[in-house]
């Protein structure tokens, strides 16, 4: 089989988008991975991509012979990558660190200890001179074209061979090596796969069951439900952590924009001098203040602030799809948790099987990644994922669960990704705002509707959304070539 690095970025789309013989399987798991910001495709695939290389490097013996190890940078990972701590990523994979459980507040000092002795320890096991000015190379006039996230490894030992391999993020935090095969993935036998809105209801048709119990049967391919129900809470325990988390810190956020974090003063206008000490106590005395429109509002606006602030400074969060999207999931269910009486086990499991599975069909007919799509493929998808899980927890049918992710994602098409100075900030974190509370309406208008009169299907906005990726130019490609990043009078100090 061909290797994705010997395909045309052109042949590949065409290939990705519309070979539905293949049935991808994708976990819940796959689409909601514990990580660190700021970007999931700049940082944690990036991440993945170091662990990986240095652990074949271990694997075939090679390790103990290394003498050198170099990183080049294509593409969007070039052009943005520093403000996205795609460096800062790829030296901690490169130590063999876990995203999941590597102390985030470990991350600046860990990296200032490589930079000040000039030698990073492969793996905790194998230490060798390295240093990340020099040794990871951004070629910002460069692209490979299977994908504009891409990255090569360089290691060169004490016999002076050469050992290469390139790495693609595409997104979401997924990554594929050059020349792996492409059909590994199908080797998991679903028993109702799904690649399209339509192959979904259709089991859902077939078996009377609802979108989650559905997404619940497949990921009996992997664990059993016990385990799927417990890595579910587990992820929402990270997402309120971090909500609560991004509520309760003040500053500035990092990367010299001087961008303040606005959730910390938002909390606390909204608390009204109330005070708390604990995630439940906050609950409470949030649920005190009533359910009023504003009211309701701001907290979800506030919810959405602080993920993405504690995204921004290399937190710990949930990719849902995304790093840069990562506000808009939590927030729309810390809304139906607190204002919408969903807080029951159940219905919390229930709402992140649906959105993960709207996720899902998106990656298969369209993009999660910016690079390849533009925002409609970060804010857009999380939105749509959080309508139909919103809608489907708050009780209503299949079809208006899909209808509301329609929704969401109709009024995202076109969405550009323009980071100001490549960071993932301005406007990332108020976007983030804006899809929990597009995904609330949309989840609103679905359930006050008849799915039967819908002019458009849920299908037919992921062919648009991939068409209009397709035809996006460039520039708002997250290269911060183009929109904000070069219409708002901001400039990062020279480092
Ligand atoms: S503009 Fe959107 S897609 Fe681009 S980095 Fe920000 S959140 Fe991600």
């Amino acid at each position: 089989m061909l290797g994705p690095g010997r395909l045309t970025g052109v042949f590949y789309s065409t290939f990705a988008k519309t070979n539905f013989l293949l049935h991808e399987a994708i976990s819940v798991f796959d689409i909601f991975k514990i990580g660190i910001g700021p970007s999931s495709s700049h940082t944690l695939g990036p991440w993945q991509a170091a662990r990986r290389f240095a652990g074949m490097l271990k694997d075939k013996g090679i390790l103990p012979n290394v003498t050198k190890v170099r990183v080049l940078l294509y593409g969007s990972l070039a052009k943005t990558g520093k403000g996205h701590g795609t460096d800062i990523a790829i030296q901690l994979g490169l130590c063999g660190e876990d995203p999941v459980t590597f102390p985030v507040e470990q991350v600046g000092s860990r990296i200032n200890d490589i930079a000040s002795m000039q030698k990073i320890i492969l793996l905790g096991l194998h230490e060798v001179e390295f240093d990340p000015r020099e040794d990871i190379e951004s070629l910002i006039t460069e692209s490979l074209p299977y994908h504009p996230n891409a990255l090569t490894f360089l290691a060169e030992t004490i016999d002076r061979a050469s050992i290469a391999e390139t790495y693609y993020s595409v997104g979401g935090g997924f990554v594929v090596k050059e020349g792996e095969d492409l059909s590994d993935k199908e080797e998991v036998d679903l028993p109702f796969p799904v690649n399209t809105a339509d192959n979904l209801l259709h089991w859902c048709r077939k078996t009377g069951m609802s979108i989650h119990e559905v997404v619940l049967e497949n990921e009996s391919s992997w664990r059993n439900e016990i385990e799927t129900k417990q890595g579910l809470l587990n992820i929402w325990e990270v997402m309120k952590s971090c909500i609560y988390r991004g509520c309760y810190t003040a500053g500035m956020l990092p990367g010299g924009l001087q961008v303040k974090r606005r959730a910390f003063e938002l909390n606390k206008r909204l608390l009204a001098g109330k005070s708390v000490s604990s995630y439940n106590e906050w609950m409470e005395a949030i649920s005190s203040g009533g359910n009023g429109f504003k009211y309701t509002l701001d907290w979800v606006s506030c919810f959405a602030l602080a993920v993405n602030e504690e995204n921004a400074s290399f937190g710990r969060v949930v990719t849902a799809p995304t790093n840069g999207a990562a506000g808009v999931v939590p927030a729309v269910l810390q809304y139906f948790v607190t204002f919408c009486d969903g807080n029951d086990d159940e219905k919390i499991i229930q709402f992140l099987l649906t959105a993960a599975e709207v996720g899902s069909i998106f990656k298969k007919g369209a993009t999660l990644s910016a690079a390849m799509g533009g925002c409609q493929a970060e804010i857009g998808v999380s939105s749509a994922m959080a309508a139909a899980g919103l809608t489907e927890a708050i009780g209503g049918n299949q079809r208006q669960a899909l209808m509301a992710a329609e929704i969401a994602m109709e009024h995202h098409l076109g969405l550009t990704c323009d980071p100001i100075g490549g960071l993932v900030q301005v406007p990332c974190i108020e976007r983030n705002t804006m899809g929990a509370i597009k995904a609330i309406t949309a989840s609103q208008l679905a359930l006050q509707s008849t799915p039967d009169y819908a002019k458009v299907s849920l299908d037919a906005v992921v062919k648009t959304m991939w068409d209009t990726a397709v035809d996006m130019h460039l520039k708002y490609k997250e290269t911060s070539d183009g929109g904000l990043a070069t219409n708002v009078p901001l400039s990062l100090p020279e480092c």
